[in-house]
């Protein structure tokens, strides 16, 4: 009987708890400002500086391809409530025009994050919207950059916890620029700077690392290569004896496999940050990136 009793007071306190638990979240949820994100970077980076003083709402569905990606009316109903929107730019979300008047929220703050990067021109000619290659978040000096801008953008919507996102910013600004020198250092060191990828995301990151960078896909992640292109590309990967390919979920991991094979070579997963993946966060994946290429690259 007493054990029941024991069993019984444990499960209401259970309940209890989980009672009160939603309601302090649902508090929270109304005072705190929405912050609407388009992919997966800009949500880690929202989220290291606004930590749970906002209210994050992802727009590109979790595994989806942002390339391309345009929103729902139902996700524009999540922007037309949100204080502060977040994009990259340089061409990954080229519906934010006019995206204030288009959610009927004339104050919203849209912060794009890639504004005054040193952006890598692309050699593509006649999209104006495609003149540069987006992938700057996966350069750790120009998240840096983005992680400033986004900052900014929150404490001018939250003025009451200005310096909570400023510490916040500054902490982990310095914890990407830590993981930037670790394998600065790193990297200098190998023999091969040869990164042969299936799509060509990489493009910032190997520029911050003195790499030299190949791909199977373009920057916008569409279309199988060219007959042309693929022999091209086997060329380089022979003449400079490439061991590694390194590929990502989702994009045409098939023709990655061929030419691996076709060269003797490896394929190896690395993380875009276009999407979440295996639940790790920003740092977590640009760490996991980087001691693969060092480990692949000797
Ligand atoms: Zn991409």
């Amino acid at each position: 009987m007493k054990k029941l009793l024991t069993l019984v007071a444990f499960i209401l306190l259970l309940a209890g708890t989980g009672c009160s638990a939603r309601t302090d979240r649902a508090e929270k949820k109304d005072s705190r400002p929405v912050v609407a994100v388009s992919f997966n970077a800009m949500k880690e980076f929202t989220a290291a500086v606004g930590g749970e003083y906002i209210n994050i709402v992802s727009l590109v569905p979790e595994g989806a391809e942002p390339h391309g990606f345009q929103p729902t009316p139902e996700q524009m109903k999540k922007i037309h409530h949100a204080r502060v929107l977040v994009v990259h730019g340089l061409g990954m979300e080229p519906w934010t025009g006019n995206v204030a008047q288009a959610a009927d929220n004339p104050d919203l703050i849209v912060v794009e994050a890639s504004r005054g990067i040193d952006a890598i021109p692309l050699e593509e000619e006649g999209n104006e919207q495609r003149a540069y290659d987006p992938h700057a978040w996966l350069s750790l000096k120009c998240a840096r950059q983005e992680v400033e801008h986004i900052a900014s953008a929150l404490e001018q919507a939250d003025p009451a916890h200005k310096e909570i996102y400023r510490r916040n910013a500054e902490a982990y600004k310095g914890e990407l620029e830590k993981l930037r020198q670790e394998y600065e250092e790193k990297i200098s060191r190998l023999p091969h700077k040869e990164f042969v990828a299936g799509h060509a995301a990489f493009a910032y990151l190997c520029r911050d690392f003195g790499l030299h960078m190949n791909s199977i896909e373009s920057v916008f992640a569409e279309g199988e290569p060219s007959a042309r292109q693929l022999t091209r590309l086997l060329d380089y990967c022979k003449a400079h004896h490439i061991r590694t390919i390194f590929t990502e979920s989702g994009v045409s991991p098939k023709t990655s496999l061929t030419l691996a094979r076709e060269i003797g070579a490896q394929t190896v997963p690395v993380y875009t940050m276009e999407t979440s993946e295996n639940g790790k966060s920003y740092l977590e994946r640009m760490r996991s990136n980087l001691e693969k290429i060092y480990q692949h690259l000797q």
